[in-house]
């Protein structure tokens, strides 16, 4: 289908986004156009204005922020599968990353777009997730840190503003005592995960001190599987326990039956894999 009309606007800095985003109760932003344009021909969102941040280079990045690592919004997926400072201090984010769609999609979509666009069922907010990481949003109140456990509230929903923006998302450094897993379950290769699981283990004498678990389309925001992360720690079967407190969606990839046993099977699966 073709979208309702909309007006256009080009933003070249954050303030001048922010400034067009006020503008109107309904506008949009637009970073890389691959989740929101389906939307727009769907007819799902009819924003009387779109704003594009697409070209703000200012938000283009990954530091090292001391014990984190800091990427900027509007940073490609590409970019954060191939950085040699996430692949040295995170590999799990840009491994994740590399795992989005196919390289069209990689070349255009953002982080910044992935977090904000809030679908269950897309890689990088479970990763954020397992990590503990934060995203920075600036609006006209100035700028808010809000932690990855309360920025996702349900399906395309999340906590920054309609007229708030995001600028930065931060995850920790891993040390060589971490180890990690993610997998993704899919029909296709460049598919949405059916099923995905992040792990991250935290290791000591072959056994975990600490686990984070999450998982990807399996209620309506990525969800900590927390009994699983127990049962890791207590030495027990965590794919037992993995779909425990879930709320998978039944549509054509999968029941929410299938989903649960899949979790538990990939849960089992990347944990091993983390502890190895
Ligand atoms: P846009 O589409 O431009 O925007 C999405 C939403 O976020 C809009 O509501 C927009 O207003 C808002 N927004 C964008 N940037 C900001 C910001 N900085 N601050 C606040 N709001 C903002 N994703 C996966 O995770 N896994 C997959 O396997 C996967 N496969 C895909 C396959 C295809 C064929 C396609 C088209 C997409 C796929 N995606 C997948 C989605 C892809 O990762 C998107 O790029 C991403 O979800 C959105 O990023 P974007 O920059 O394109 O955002």
């Amino acid at each position: 289908m073709i979208p309702a009309p909309f007006d256009y606007e080009v933003a070249e800095s954050v303030e001048e986004a922010l400034g067009l985003l006020g503008s109107r109760e309904d506008a949009k932003l637009l970073a890389g156009g691959h989740s929101l344009l389906p939307l727009l021909r769907l007819r799902v969102t009819r924003p009387s204005l779109l704003v594009d941040v697409g070209r703000i280079d200012e938000l283009r990045y990954i530091r090292d922020a001391g014990s984190s690592i800091a990427i900027g919004a509007l940073t490609r997926h590409h970019d954060v599968a191939t950085s040699p400072l996430l692949q040295e201090h995170n590999p799990l984010l840009s491994y994740a990353a590399g795992l989005i769609g196919d390289p069209q999609v990689r070349h255009r979509g953002t982080i910044g777009g992935s977090l904000a666009h809030g679908d269950p069922a897309s890689d990088l907010p479970a990763v954020l997730l397992a990590l503990d990481g934060e995203v920075d949003v600036v609006g006209r109140e100035g700028t808010r840190t809000i932690p990855a456990a309360e920025f996702f509230l349900g399906v395309f929903e999340t906590a920054a503003g309609p007229e708030e923006m995001i600028t930065e998302a931060r995850v920790p450094k891993l040390s060589g005592d971490h180890g990690w897993s993610y997998l993704k379950f899919r029909r296709r290769a460049q598919d949405w995960a059916t099923v995905g699981v992040a792990v991250v283990a935290k290791r000591r004498n072959g056994s975990a001190e600490s686990a984070a678990v999450s998982l990807v389309n399996m209620g309506p925001t990525p969800l900590r599987a927390r009994a699983a992360e127990e049962a890791v720690v207590a030495g027990d079967d965590p794919g037992a326990v993995a779909a425990s407190g879930s709320d998978p969606p039944n549509d054509t990839n999968g029941s929410a039956e299938y989903r649960r046993y899949l979790a538990g099977v990939l849960v089992r699966r990347a944990v091993e894999e983390a502890m190895r």
